[in-house]
């Protein structure tokens, strides 16, 4: 904290990570003497720059753009770019300090990073954005490439973005080469990739669930955000019988006693696709309740599954649940719980499973079309679909076996000891510069 003072995301992800290293690194020679939580704590490189562009009305804009180069023991970097304003190094370090855990267990090559700019595209117009995407892609280009770092979308980075900033490395580099994930089908985009945050994360609460006797069927379901993987997770959970009640974005929520169907949520993505669009339009849409700045976590439930952005639940939102009936809480977003919610989440009987494995599927799918690109071969989308829902199973399963303490399964501790190993073995393979 000395040495990064006003990294409060970075520390508070790292402080969650530690405590479950420090017994496996005590216990063994040979990750004592490795310095690993220092190496694994310190990017391999941090790159920053200035972003700059024209808005409609011919003033020049400027923006700060970074990539954080985290970890690349067992493959190339690989994570997303975030624009919104909120964005910051110590975001973008806890964010690519998480990535490289996650990656680790989705079981394929692919070392962690994460990038993005401090860039609001709300209220901007489609050029504005293209112009913002050609501009940040300028100064990117020269640090990426298929090898060697491939970035993909997150928090307002979609396929319309990803298509952007791919035209824009295209041209600079006359390269056709898979150095971004979540491109369109028609340019190297892989089937399944634009589902397989939102269908993962329902999947591994299904694989929790089972490990209890229990199913999605029939459960009433709060999920929160109203982007890729907040309507994702609500597709797949309403086509298990669960019964999905609310959605939210960054003005507040939507309660729909009646739960959301496939029509709804269809709805929801054409109206949330437009820029700077308001959920509140649900509610007459399809008579449901508007609350304003408020986050669904009151809202009766089985199940929560946190799918907007980190920190959105706090240890009041916690205690409501838990007090309403809430057997599970399934991280979607990275960090969605804070600090103080994790200590009430561990003095209860609440199943939990944390972001870095529960929504890993979107970047399993990412390492798959690492791998088509490479072959330039597409999969089939049913053969992706296996391929997810094998991976989703197995981080899963790696996460129990590492986490299990008696009879009860402590899943982030699974997905902490779980990652390290794959990542900490091939660091100290790799020996000390
Ligand atoms: P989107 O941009 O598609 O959607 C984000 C949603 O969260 C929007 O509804 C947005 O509302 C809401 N939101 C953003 N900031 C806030 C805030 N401060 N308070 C309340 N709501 C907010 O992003 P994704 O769905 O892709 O990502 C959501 C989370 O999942 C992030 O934590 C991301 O890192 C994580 N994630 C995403 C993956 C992916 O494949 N997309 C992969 C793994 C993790 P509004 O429209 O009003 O801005």
């Amino acid at each position: 904290k000395d040495r990064t003072p006003h990294e409060d995301a970075f520390h508070q992800a790292v402080s969650e990570v530690v405590p479950d290293l420090l017994p496996l690194i005590n216990d063994n020679e040979d990750y004592r003497t490795a310095g690993l939580l220092h190496r694994l704590t310190e990017p391999d490189r941090v790159i920053s720059f200035r972003v700059e562009w024209r808005d409609d009305d011919n003033i020049v804009q400027v923006n700060r753009g970074h990539r954080v180069q985290f970890n690349s023991a067992i493959g190339p970097y690989k994570g997303g770019l975030r624009f919104h304003p909120t964005v910051d190094l110590s975001m973008l370090k806890f964010l690519g300090f998480e990535q490289t855990f996650k990656n680790a267990l989705t079981g394929l090559p692919m070392g962690g990073g994460k990038g993005g700019a401090d860039f609001d595209p709300s209220g901007r117009s489609d050029a504005e954005i293209m112009r913002f995407c050609q501009s940040f892609m300028l100064e990117l280009y020269r640090h990426i490439g298929p090898d060697v770092d491939v970035p993909a979308g997150d928090i307002n980075v979609g396929a319309r973005e990803i298509g952007w900033l791919f035209g824009a490395y295209k041209r600079i580099r006359n390269q056709f080469e898979g150095v971004l994930t979540g491109k369109g089908l028609s340019y190297g985009g892989s089937a399944m990739r634009t589902e397989a945050t939102g269908y993962g994360v329902v999947q591994f609460l299904g694989h929790v669930l089972d490990h209890k006797d229990d199913s999605i069927e029939d459960k009433t379901i709060v999920i929160s955000g109203a982007g890729n993987v907040a309507t994702y997770a609500a597709e797949l959970a309403v086509e298990r019988g669960g019964k999905v009640v609310t959605l939210s974005d960054s003005g507040g929520y939507i309660h729909d006693e009646e739960g959301l169907t496939q029509e709804k949520i269809d709805w929801v993505r054409d109206h949330k696709a437009k820029s700077g669009t308001s959920l509140e339009a649900y509610a007459d849409e399809f008579d449901a309740t508007w609350h304003s700045d408020e986050a669904p976590w009151g809202v009766t439930c089985e199940i929560a599954l946190p799918c907007a952005t980190q920190n959105e639940l706090d240890a009041d939102g916690v205690k409501a649940l838990i007090d309403n009936g809430c057997i599970a809480l399934i991280e979607g977003a990275n960090m969605p719980t804070t600090s103080e919610g994790k200590k009430v989440v561990a003095d209860s009987d609440l199943l939990f499973a944390p972001g870095k494995a529960a929504n890993a599927g979107g970047v399993a799918v990412s390492g798959l079309e690492i791998s088509q690109n490479k072959m330039r071969r597409d999969l089939s989308r049913d053969e992706l679909a296996d391929e997810l829902q094998t991976i989703m199973k197995d981080i899963h399963d790696k996460c129990a076996d590492a986490g299990t303490d008696g009879d009860k399964v402590d899943y982030a501790k699974g997905a902490n000891v779980a990652g390290f190993k794959k990542v900490a073995d091939a660091m100290m393979a790799q020996g000390v510069f």
